[in-house]
């Protein structure tokens, strides 16, 4: 690619990035210093969303967003499309940090925060695809049921009803997603099929509307207390903000914050509508299984099976390069997987695979909050669950940063959640960090298999859930 106009280097990034509309050209790097009342760095959903709330609170606020890329170059312009009410903490594990109260309200956050994201991108103008068909997890062994049965039932034990999470017949689950071997399973309403990279693209277009500096080409090399600093200048601000996700432990004093875990994608040709006439996703409701090693798809708006799944493996030293987006053995797994599941796909083409790094912190918390006494704020560690988690984070940041201005207006409410000021401990050190992390991931692995054979839950499972935190 030496040599490729960047906007081309840029389409080749994703099936996603192919399709956007309008260019993918660089815009403007920072000339020089700035001054601004809020610096951030990173243009994915979790800056931009920041910096979109933040100027609807107060228009005068001067906000400066430095991306290294382009917007919209990370996770958020890759992913798979599910903007959805997931939160990678359990109600459980945020009843034990927080009590019961606090973990319902932040899954209700969540809940509600799919909306406002389809509320919101209907109001600007943002075309990111937006079908809220919910989602369709199959059960298509013995302990998948098992599992989909404790899900429902830890739902209701939080007083989550059949509106939020049902478990499905056979016949049910069949119907919205014609699988093979499906026993049953769950549907949740709280998810709709998206666009990532429109959404991403049409967000930087609406902040930049809005008055908001959007520098790209500009890699953050240090954030400090008042200073966000580039290698074209300093922008000097009141409130800094790291919205980097994957991409953080590049940072000084921040290699141990969060692990950046690749999750890989592919997309087929369009299908001919006799296929979609047994595949079934009528409505596009986002789907996947209940297997350990996740894997999730959506029928994309122009007719095609959009397919991920982990299991790439964590590069040592959280490493993040390039050449970790595509790897061969992962796309043939995903094709295979795609194949065993929609046994009609046979040897449909898949036209595209590419990947990109996620956030993991050490306790697969997320969290958002501001130092009010340094003015440093950040958002992330979603791990795969960040579409709409990141418009929660940056209602909340806003919400923060006008709270500790006193600007009026604050939506107090968000920022009492669980999530809000939480600190996950750090990775352990390498070469701990590369041997827990790739033992996790291949313990997953190994425990699917097992689980297909043996029909009973595995303990590799829970060896892979100790070392990943989950
Ligand atoms: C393949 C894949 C599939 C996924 N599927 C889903 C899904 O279906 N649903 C879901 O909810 N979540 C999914 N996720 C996760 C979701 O995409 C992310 O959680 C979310 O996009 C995070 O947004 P972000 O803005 O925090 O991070 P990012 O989008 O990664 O943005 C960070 C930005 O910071 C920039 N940056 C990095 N370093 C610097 C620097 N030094 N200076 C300046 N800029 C810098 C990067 O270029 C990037 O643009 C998926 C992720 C991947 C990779």
């Amino acid at each position: 690619m030496v040599g490729m106009p960047a906007a081309d280097e840029y389409r080749r990034l994703s099936f996603w990035h192919e399709t956007a509309p309008g260019t993918l050209e660089p815009g403007q790097p920072l000339p020089g210093d700035l001054d601004a009342d809020v610096a951030i760095a990173g243009a994915g959903y979790t800056g931009l969303w920041t910096a979109y709330y933040l100027s609807r609170a107060d228009p005068g606020l001067k906000i400066a967003v430095c991306e290294r890329d382009i917007a919209g170059f990370g996770a958020s312009g890759r992913n798979g499309g599910w903007c959805s009410a997931l939160f990678p903490a359990s109600l459980g594990k945020l009843e034990r940090m927080a009590g019961r109260d606090a973990a319902i309200a932040m899954y209700r956050a969540m809940q509600a925060t799919v909306d406002e994201v389809g509320r919101v991108t209907a109001a600007e103008g943002i075309d990111c695809h937006w079908a809220k068909g919910g989602t369709v997890q199959l059960a298509r062994s013995a302990t998948q049921l098992e599992r989909a049965r404790e899900e429902v039932a830890e739902a209701r034990s939080f007083g989550f009803g059949e509106e939020d999470l049902r478990l499905l017949s056979a016949a049910e689950a069949r119907d919205l997603a014609g699988a093979s071997g499906v026993l049953g399973g769950t549907f949740t309403p709280h998810c709709a099929a998206i666009h990532p990279s429109r959404l991403a693209r049409g967000l930087a277009e609406v902040v930049r509307r809005r008055g908001v500096s959007l520098f790209e080409r500009t890699p953050v090399l240090r954030l400090s207390p008042g200073r966000l600093v580039t290698g074209t200048g300093m922008v000097r601000a009141r409130y800094v903000i790291r919205a980097t996700e994957g991409y953080t432990p590049a940072f000084p004093g921040l290699h141990r914050a969060l692990a950046p875990v690749y999750s890989l994608m592919i997309a087929t040709a369009p299908l001919p509508e006799e296929a979609w006439a047994e595949i079934g996703l009528a409505g596009r409701p986002t789907f996947s299984d209940l297997r350990h090693l996740i894997i999730y798809g959506q029928r994309t708006a122009d007719g095609r099976l959009a397919f991920g799944g982990r299991g790439a493996p964590y590069h040592f030293g959280s490493a993040v390069r390039p050449s970790f987006d595509r790897v061969p053995a992962v796309f043939n797994a995903l094709r295979r997987t795609l194949a065993e599941l929609f046994p009609v796909l046979g040897d449909v083409k898949v036209t595209h695979g590419w990947g990109g790094p996620l956030g993991v912190p050490r306790d697969w918390c997320p969290s958002v909050g501001l130092d009010r006494s340094t003015g440093l704020g950040w958002a992330g560690g979603y791990v795969g669950d960040g579409v709409a988690t990141t418009n929660l984070a940056g209602r909340t940041l806003a919400a923060l940063i006008t709270e500790a201005d006193l600007i009026t207006g604050t939506d107090s409410e968000i920022t009492r959640l669980p999530w809000v000021g939480h600190r996950s401990p750090r990775w352990e050190p390498e070469p701990l960090r590369w041997l827990g992390a790739n033992a996790g991931l291949q313990a997953m692995s190994w425990a699917d298999r097992e689980e297909a054979w043996s029909g009973r839950p595995s303990r590799a499972a829970q060896l892979a859930s100790r070392f990943l935190g989950s």
